[in-house]
C-alpha cells in the first residue's frame, strides 16, 4: 500500500490536480430564498438507490420525509470506477472525481501513523494529508471565516472526506465504544464529546439482541441463507453480546451504531452552536451500519430489510429534533450514499449463465511477480494493487520495452481467468471511446492521466475480488447508483429520472448557499431540481 500511496502522491503533484470538465457558476440574479442557515449532508454508506424504491411502501420516517419533500434524483451514480467509500466520500462534497482528489481508493485513503487518536499514542491515526484541493466548506469559510463545520461518522474516512483538509470539529468511532478523534485536529477532546462518551451508549446495549422490528409477514426475504455471514449466525436474533466491550464492537454491525451516530450528531449540533447564526454552517454525518450490514448479509437478505426500516425510523426522530432545535425553513439536507452494493455473487449465479467469480488478487499479484522476475525487472517497481497495476515508469526509462511485454503477457493471463470481463492499458482507454463506453469513462475519472497506473483490470458483473459475503468497488450500475435528494425550500421536489453524477452535489449546494466553488469543478448545478 505505502508503494501506491507514493507513487499516487506523486501523480496527483505533477497532474496539478486539474479536471476537464463544467464548471458551475453561482446565478447572478438575487435569490429569493436566502442562503440556508445549515447544510446537513447525511451520507448511508452503502446505500443503493435500489432501496427507497424497494422498500417504499414501509417508509413512514426520515426516508419517506425526504423521498416525498424533496428532489429526488432516483438515477444518480458515482461516476468513477473504484466504488469505494473513500473516493465516494471524497466526491460528495468537492465535486471533482478521483483523478483529481487524490483519494482514488480507500487504500490510499486517511491511514496517517503521524496523526495517532487522542490518548492513544502509536495508534494508526487518520487525517486528510492525501487530499488535494478543496470542498464545500473552504468555500463556505471564504466567504464568511464564522461558518462551522462538525463531521461525524462510525468510520474514520467517512467523516473526514467531506470537509476536506479544514483542522475543525471531525469525529469518528473508536471499537473501544467512544468518539474521538485525531492529532491532525486538537490535541484533546472537547467537553461535549467527553460527556457523551461518558453516557457509555454503546456499551448499554450488552446483553441485547437485534430483532426484526415488524412481524415476519412484513419481510418477503428468507432469514435462513447459509451464504450470509460466511455461513453463521446468518438468523434472526443477532446477540452482540454480554460483555460491555464485546457489544460496543459489535453494535458496529446493527442499526443501533447509526442511532448512536445520530445522537452524536444532535450533541455535537447544540454544543457548537450550529446553524444558529446568520452564517451557513455544515454538519455531515456518515451513517455505517448499512455497509457492515450489506457486507455480511447482502443486500438482498432479511437484516438488510430491516436494517432499511430502522434506518428510516432513526432519521425520522433526527429530523423531527434537528428542526425541533432549529427553523426548518432554515435547513438545507441532502441524502446520498459513497457507494452502491452487488448482491451475493453465490446468488447472483442462480440466474446468470456463466456466473460470478471470486478472484483471488493475490494470485494474481504473484502471476505479475513471476513475468517480472523472469524479465529482470525490478519486482518493486511494478505491482498489483488488487485491480490496478501500477508501475514506475521514470525509474523504468531504460526499462520500457521489457515493461511493456510484462504488461502485455500479464494483461493476456488475467483475460482468461474466470470473473474477467477486461484488462485495458490505462492510456489507450482513456484515449478511446469514454462516451459510449462507461466502463472506460469510470476508470478515466478515477486516476489523473499522466500518472503511472499502467493497467486497470475489470471484473465481470457481480464477481468480486476476494472472500467477503458482499461488496463493492466495481464500475458497474449496480455499485454505483445512489440516492440524491435534496430537501428544503430552495428545491422543488419531484422524482427526477435523469442521469446524473454524485459530483453535481457539491455545485448545486454552492449554488443555494451563494457561494463559488474556488476551483474548477467535474460537476454542474442540478437547476432543474432548484426554485
Ligand atoms: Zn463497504
Amino acid at each position: 500500500m505505502q508503494r501506491l500511496v507514493r507513487i499516487v502522491l506523486l501523480i496527483v503533484c505533477f497532474s496539478g490536480g486539474a479536471c476537464a470538465g463544467a464548471q458551475s457558476t453561482p446565478r447572478s440574479d438575487l435569490r429569493a430564498t436566502p442562503p440556508p442557515s445549515l447544510i446537513v449532508l447525511v451520507t448511508v454508506d452503502q446505500l443503493t438507490g435500489i432501496y427507497l424504491d424497494r422498500f417504499g411502501a414501509q417508509l413512514h420516517g426520515g426516508l419517506a420525509r425526504l423521498a416525498r419533500g424533496g428532489a429526488w434524483f432516483s438515477n444518480a451514480h458515482h461516476d468513477h470506477a473504484i466504488t469505494e467509500t473513500a473516493p465516494g466520500h471524497a466526491t460528495l462534497l468537492s465535486g471533482r472525481f478521483p483523478r483529481s482528489t487524490g483519494i482514488m481508493a480507500n487504500r490510499i485513503g486517511v491511514a496517517d501513523p503521524s496523526a495517532p487518536l487522542i490518548g492513544a499514542p502509536g495508534s494508526l491515526g487518520a487525517s486528510p494529508r492525501r487530499f488535494q484541493g478543496t470542498e464545500l466548506f473552504d468555500w463556505l469559510t471564504a466567504r464568511d471565516s464564522r461558518s462551522r463545520a462538525l463531521s461525524v461518522s462510525m468510520k474514520d474516512r467517512a467523516a473526514i472526506l467531506p470537509i476536506g483538509r479544514s483542522r475543525t470539529d471531525v469525529y469518528w468511532y473508536d471499537v473501544s465504544g467512544r468518539f474521538t478523534t485525531s492529532t491532525y485536529y486538537r490535541d484533546t477532546l472537547p467537553e461535549w464529546v467527553q460527556r457523551f462518551n461518558a453516557r457509555r451508549l454503546p456499551q448499554s446495549f450488552a446483553g441485547k439482541s437485534w430483532t426484526p422490528l415488524l412481524p415476519d409477514s412484513a419481510y418477503k426475504e428468507p432469514d435462513s441463507v447459509a451464504f450470509e455471514m460466511g455461513g453463521s449466525n446468518f438468523t434472526f436474533p443477532h446477540f452482540v453480546g454480554n460483555d460491555s466491550a464485546q457489544a460496543a464492537s459489535a453494535i458496529r454491525g446493527t442499526p443501533w451504531m447509526d442511532e448512536i451516530t445520530l445522537a452524536f450528531a444532535l450533541d455535537g449540533l447544540r454544543a457548537l452552536s450550529l446553524g444558529e447564526g446568520t452564517r451557513t454552517d455544515l454538519l455531515a454525518v456518515s451513517l455505517s451500519a448499512t455497509d457492515l450490514i450489506g457486507h455480511g448479509f447482502g443486500p438482498d437478505s432479511k437484516e438488510m430489510h430491516d436494517n432499511i426500516l430502522r434506518l428510516d425510523k432513526n432519521l425520522g426522530v433526527f429530523f423531527d429534533s434537528l428542526f425541533k432545535l432549529r427553523d426548518s425553513s432554515r435547513v438545507a439536507i441532502t441524502l446520498s450514499a459513497d457507494h452502491a452494493v452487488g448482491t451475493i455473487p453465490e446468488l447472483a449465479a442462480r440466474t446468470m449463465k456463466p456466473g460470478p467469480a471470486r478472484i483471488n488478487a493475490a494470485a494474481l499479484a504473484a502471476r505479475l511477480r513471476a513475468l517480472v522476475a523472469a524479465a529482470g525487472i525490478d519486482s518493486t517497481l511494478v505491482f498489483l494493487d488488487q485491480q490496478v497495476v501500477v508501475a514506475d515508469r521514470t525509474a523504468l526509462a531504460n526499462r520500457r520495452a521489457g515493461l511493456d511485454s510484462v504488461l502485455a503477457a500479464f494483461a493476456a493471463q488475467v483475460r482468461t481467468l474466470p470473473g474477467i470481463s477486461r484488462v485495458d492499458r490505462f492510456h489507450d482507454l482513456i484515449r478511446g471511446d469514454t462516451i459510449n463506453d462507461p466502463i472506460a469513462r469510470r476508470w478515466s475519472h478515477q486516476f489523473p492521466a499522466q500518472g503511472n497506473v499502467e493497467l486497470v483490470i475489470t471484473q465481470t458483473p457481480y464477481s468480486i475480488f476476494g472472500t467477503i459475503t458482499a461488496t463493492h468497488g466495481s464500475p458497474y450500475d449496480y455499485d454505483s447508483h445512489v440516492p440524491i435528494i435534496f430537501y428544503g425550500p430552495w428545491f422543488r421536489p419531484g422524482k427526477y429520472p435523469e442521469f446524473v453524477r454524485t459530483v453535481d452535489i457539491a455545485p448545486t449546494l454552492a449554488e443555494i448557499a451563494g457561494v463559488k466553488p474556488s476551483e474548477r469543478l467535474d460537476g454542474v448545478v442540478l437547476r432543474r431540481a432548484l426554485k
